[in-house]
């Protein structure tokens, strides 16, 4: 067991920026007023939610109305696709998505399929993950409602052509939901540029707090809301604002936008020489994901004869954070759904590993990885009885 820990799990959470904290320090015991409520001390809160809102909306190139704050990045994929769904039904019942969504997606959308009568058609992805976006022209029929594809996978970092997919939904007049919980920090998220009417985001993965994230809805698109309650968020999403969450979302995205480019190409180098060494080091180990359409922080493999958890666990003791998938299904010895989509046998798929990077990462810290690995992998094989 050493004492030192390196974290390569920056897609399951990030550490929240000491900036973020002190920024939101103030909204638990100093203004701690209801926003809804009409004295100066609840106007202070309002305040505090109509700043955060502008200025997400200003990085988003939309309207401070067109924001909604929701509890995470969980919430916003519900929202976007059971209020859309349900606002729409009396135009259609069709669902457009895709193999590899996050569960928060796919799983809302299955609900809707068994309990609602809706079809949902699960496009399709090629090896490298990507959607084609002529396969969603051709699944979309005169009762689709809504297509969902995400931005960037949780799973292998791949990047889907999320405008040309919102050029063809805009053709057809077919609302456009994207999953961006991955990409913000990263990739651009003007929403005129992607063409997209609803997206979602969570504050955790970019250096803001937990239970705090963003719908995006395009103004003039109907949505039920899915929570009821008070008039909050515009009639949208009842509750009580979570404060001090907006506030640090806001100031972590205004964060991860600053030098955004420059951030990724530092990362882009400490991922491609992780990419590299692994390749170099471990045998039949193999690259998941898109060779160059990824997540600038995202370097994800299929190690044969070494299963994701006896591996995580391995490196765990050697000090190294990681993940065999989605931090929501490790401890379950399922193969990744997503990289099965992606044409990998079961034997792979169950030998998903993610690293995943951040700010803070050395190239220290990946020399120390590529040192470390090879020598795990080689041992779990050696016991590991199909492997021999
Ligand atoms: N969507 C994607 C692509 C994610 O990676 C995650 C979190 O892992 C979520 C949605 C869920 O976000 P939250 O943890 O804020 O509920």
């Amino acid at each position: 067991m050493v004492n030192r820990m390196i974290y390569l799990d920056h897609a399951a959470t990030t550490p929240v920026d000491p900036r973020v904290v002190e920024a939101m320090l103030p909204y638990f015991s100093q203004h701690y007023g209801n926003p809804s409520s009409l004295y100066r001390w609840g106007q202070e809160g309002r305040r505090a939610i109509d700043q955060a809102r502008s200025r997400i909306a200003k990085i988003l190139n939309c309207s401070h109305s067109e924001i909604i704050f929701t509890s995470g990045g969980t919430e916003s994929d519900n929202l976007a696709i059971r209020g859309v769904a349900f606002a729409r039904h009396h135009q259609g019942n069709h669902i457009i998505t895709s193999r590899i969504e996050h569960h928060a997606v796919e799983r809302t959308c299955q609900q809707r399929e068994r309990e609602f009568g809706s079809q949902v058609t699960y496009l399709p992805v090629d090896r490298y993950g990507r959607i084609d976006p002529a396969d969603v022209e051709r699944a979309i029929t005169p009762q689709t409602t809504l297509i969902s594809i995400m931005y960037a996978n949780n799973e292998m970092g791949t990047i889907q052509p999320i405008a040309e997919i919102g050029e063809i939904a805009r053709h057809h007049s077919v609302a456009f939901h994207t999953d961006a919980v991955q990409a913000a920090g990263y990739l651009d998220l003007d929403v005129e540029v992607l063409k997209v009417d609803l997206l979602s985001l969570s504050g955790h993965k970019f250096y803001g707090p937990k239970g705090v994230g963003v719908l995006y809805l395009r103004r003039g698109l109907k949505l039920l809301p899915t929570q009821t309650g008070g008039s909050h968020e515009d009639n949208r999403r009842a509750g009580t604002e979570n404060v001090p969450g907006i506030v640090g979302l806001a100031l972590a995205l205004e964060l991860a936008q600053q030098d955004r480019q420059e951030k990724a190409r530092r990362l882009i180098t400490l991922r491609d020489r992780l990419i590299q060494g692994i390749l170099e080091r471990v045998s039949k180990a193999q690259l998941t994901g898109h060779p160059t359409q990824r997540m600038p922080n995202s370097a994800s493999f299929a190690i044969d004869g070494a299963s994701g958890e006896s591996l995580l666990m391995a490196l765990d003791l050697a000090g190294i954070c990681a993940s065999s998938g989605s931090a929501c299904t490790s401890g379950s010895l399922e193969p990744s759904y997503v990289l099965k989509a992606c044409g990998l046998p079961d034997r792979l798929a169950v030998g998903a590993l993610r690293l995943t990077l951040g700010h803070e990462n050395t190239e220290e810290e990946i020399e120390y990885t590529l040192e470390t690995l090879p020598a795990i992998v080689e041992r779990l094989r050696a016991v590991a009885p199909a492997y021999a």
